[in-house]
């Protein structure tokens, strides 16, 4: 028979419930037995809906209170010093890793957090000492969750991060030297004990996490994967079977490192179903093959007549008992459930499925192939209709727009002029001192705000009402931008609930959703809209507000866009469509922004791209070009529409540009202001290679964490990218917006910025 399998749920409960205790945790309101009771509580609602839904193999150890890798760089005692000498318990060390901790004594900031892979989850990197050692706890949390999970009931199989994806994803801590990769063998140990563990509690698998497979790998991760799988191996029936999983890409360019004779393969067939072929054709003669067919990346129904037809050609090659049905990777990235939302419009909800109805059709795809259709014949037949539905339905297509983009001219890629003459323009109308101050866009979000966005939403307060306190919150943003001394300054963002979802409620061709909430780090969740038909502006978006910012300010007023490829990445795009047209399309849009903005006087406008990395296609090479080609255009199409006098801003949350350099080049924006501070300045090196001439904000402060950094530390930080950067092209600003902030960690950070600035001031 085949089976089905869920990689991975969502953590965050119904209703994020997950998010509000955490929260209440941290800020002191929920004891911390209650948390973990809270947390316990979710973990078996959610086991639950899975079992419901039908699922054969439900996971266990896929959640986690902040991050999965985190839990796992407790747990085998790869905790850097700083944090395990703080004297903290077991959870507030966990926490202070994943977010900084200062209290009591007690001041460190957190450890890197970075995308996961090319999501928009964000991992705790491990961060490795040249003298590492590993140590599995005494309670490894995979135990107690598979545990809790066996005695409500439920046989489930518990997931790993591998030990070559937890190095590989790893990095050597300041001042260390060390490869990660060279620490596998003090590390597979930890891996053999847990996994003997595992099996003493009675697990028969384990998913064990290969996703660094789809990626372009250097020799000694390669050689790493050959002697740990067969180390692991040799254990034979001590430890439970592996399942050996990858996600979000293929793995026939790597398929010689997947260990020979384990006992099942995961392979994504959403994201690259060509691959099926190759990996069938190459597995153990025993070895059983979990086709990934139900998409843990997106919303849209699954086509279960096409996910079938996939999972029985595997069968065809491999036979029913060596294949497994399953989510291509686990259902994190995916809201909770779509029967949360009731004011989708009802034809549009018939499109998607979130994460609890992808464990359904995860089920129905299992029970198809092993019984024949006629067992499900009226999902099936419901399902036909929607996915037809869809295809046919007259909200996906908008002649106008298509009209306008096929009308796109070579010009309407490039500004007037060429830099040197643009920011001489530039600097006449703004007369900027050196080394500009300013921040990244949002200032604090704070309860206030939410209580009375809230209440607009649900109609308790007039749109009059509710413009009238977003007014109030610009004007207090500008006087603290006077009180703090900033040069460029932001109207802070107070009437957006969402850098993304704000303008998909704006944008015609979108659909949003009331709850369909996704984890992007530790508490903090993002609402994706959905991108079901062609995209256009019907009106401005924030013109209002940026003009009533600039009016109330006697400094330049920046005005914040999302960019194209950024609305795209985070939103959940159409699959009916390339991506490059969908991209287009919203740059068409933001371009009449930009100009609408101009128009109403603002000078300076930053268009944020922060997801361009991420959608990077994780392997270099001819699709990596091509992405980066349709990329740097959009982000062209929609900011070039202005006089040389208007400085176009950009912002970028990392500073890792070595791999795609000539494309954040080519986005020709005057100014870019990127994340930097808990990077090596080393990485600014590549502007200085490149030879770039515009200007760049590094970030001075990291802003994910409450911590306030002191002035020294950020006049050290800005004398140390001077030896990288011209101090006439040199920005300060933080690292990122400051909405997740405190308003009073928010004004302290910034006091000390404004004065590392003024001294440097004074002493060029
Ligand atoms: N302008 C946005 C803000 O300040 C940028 C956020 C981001 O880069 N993620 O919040
Ligand atoms: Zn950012």
């Amino acid at each position: 028979m085949v089976q089905s399998a869920v990689l991975g749920f969502p953590r965050m409960g119904v209703n994020r419930d997950l998010k509000k205790a955490t929260e209440a945790y941290w800020a002191g309101n929920l004891s911390q037995a209650d948390l973990l009771a809270e947390a316990k509580r979710l973990r078996l609602a959610h086991w639950k809906i899975q079992k419901d839904a039908g699922v054969d193999i439900i996971p266990s150890n896929d959640f986690a209170l902040y991050d999965q890798v985190l839990s796992h760089i407790q747990d085998f005692g790869a905790v850097p010093e700083r944090y395990s000498s703080a004297g903290l318990d077991r959870v507030d060390e966990y926490f202070a890793m994943g977010r900084g901790h200062q209290k009591g004594g007690v001041d460190v900031p957190s450890l890197e957090m970075v995308k996961w892979f090319d999501s928009n989850y964000h991992y705790v990197k491990p961060t490795l000492q040249d003298n590492q050692t590993f140590k599995l706890t005494a309670t490894p949390k995979a135990v107690a969750e598979f545990t809790e999970a066996k005695e409500a009931g439920v046989a489930t199989r518990p997931v790993l991060v591998g030990p070559v994806s937890f190095l590989h994803l790893g990095k050597a801590d300041r001042g260390q030297k060390v490869d990660p990769i060279d620490l596998l063998d003090k590390l597979v140990p930890v891996y053999e004990e847990l996994l003997s563990k595992l099996k003493e509690a009675g697990a028969e698998t384990v998913q064990i996490d290969e996703p660094v497979l789809v990626l372009d790998l250097p020799s000694k991760t390669k050689a790493a994967f050959k002697p740990t799988y067969e180390k692991l191996a040799s254990l034979g029936d001590k430890i439970p079977k592996l399942v050996f999983t990858t996600y979000f890409g293929d793995i026939v360019h790597n398929i010689d490192l997947v260990p020979k004779d384990i006992y099942a393969v995961h392979v994504d067939l959403v994201r690259n179903p060509e691959q099926l072929e190759t990996v069938a054709s190459s597995l153990g003669s025993k070895t059983i093959l979990s086709a990934g067919v139900v998409d843990g990346r997106n919303i849209w129904k699954t086509n279960l007549k096409r996910a079938i037809e996939t999972v029985e050609s595997a069968v065809q090659k491999l036979g029913k008992d060596r294949v497994i049905a399953a989510t291509s990777s686990s259902l994190l990235h995916t809201p909770h459930t779509l029967a949360s939302e009731k004011k989708l419009d009802a034809e549009i909800a018939d499109w998607f499925a979130f994460a609890s109805e992808k464990a359904v059709e995860i089920a129905i795809i299992a029970k198809a192939v092993t019984e024949g259709p006629a067992a499900v014949r009226e999902a099936l037949e419901a399902n036909a209709k929607s996915v037809q539905a869809r295809a046919t339905s007259e909200r996906t297509n908008d002649a106008a727009v298509k009209e306008r983009q096929s009308k796109i001219q070579a010009s309407d890629y490039n500004r007037k002029s060429e830099f040197p003459s643009r920011i001489a323009q530039q600097q006449k109308k703004l007369n900027l001192p050196l080394f500009p101050t300013t921040t990244i866009g949002s200032f604090p979000q704070t309860k206030e705000i939410r209580i009375q966005r809230a209440k607009f939403t649900k109609k308790e307060i007039t749109e009059a009402q509710y413009d009238k306190f977003i007014e109030q919150e610009i004007d207090m943003n500008v006087k603290i931008q006077d009180e703090l001394d900033l040069d460029v300054y932001v109207h802070g963002e107070p009437e957006r609930n969402d850098m993304v979802q704000y303008f998909g409620e704006r944008l015609k061709g979108y659909a949003f959703t009331t709850h369909a909430w996704v984890q992007s780090y530790g508490s903090r969740c993002v609402r994706p809209p959905i991108i079901v038909g062609d995209i256009s502006r019907p009106a401005p978006m924030t013109v209002k507000e940026s003009k009533y910012a600039a009016s109330v300010s006697k400094k330049p007023m920046k005005g914040m866009l999302t960019g194209p490829v950024t609305c795209l990445r985070w939103s959940f795009p159409r699959d009916d469509v390339h991506q490059s047209v969908q991209a287009e399309q919203l740059a068409l849009a933001l371009r009449d922004e930009v100009v609408d903005l101009e128009k109403a006087g603002i000078d300076v406008i930053q268009v944020d791209e922060p997801a361009l990395r991420e959608g990077l296609p994780l392997r270099s090479g001819k699709e990596r070009e091509a992405y980066l080609d349709w990329a740097v255009k959009a982000f062209r199409l929609s900011t070039v529409g202005v006089e040389d006098s208007t400085q176009i801003h950009s912002h970028f949350c990392y500073s890792e540009f070595q791999d795609f350099f000539h494309a954040i080049a080519a986005l020709d924006a005057d100014v870019l202001s990127i994340e930097n501070s808990k990077s090596d300045a080393k990485l600014l090196g590549v502007f200085v290679e490149e030879a770039y001439p515009r200007h760049i904000g590094p970030g001075v402060y990291d802003i994910h964490s409450p911590r306030v950094p002191s002035e020294q530390e950020i006049k050290d930080r800005i004398e140390e990218m001077l030896q990288y950067l011209k101090p006439e092209q040199l920005w300060i600003d933080p690292d990122c917006g400051l909405k997740t902030r405190q308003w009073k960690e928010t004004k302290e950070a910034l006091v000390n910025m404004v004065n590392a600035a003024k001294y440097f001031r004074a002493k060029y």
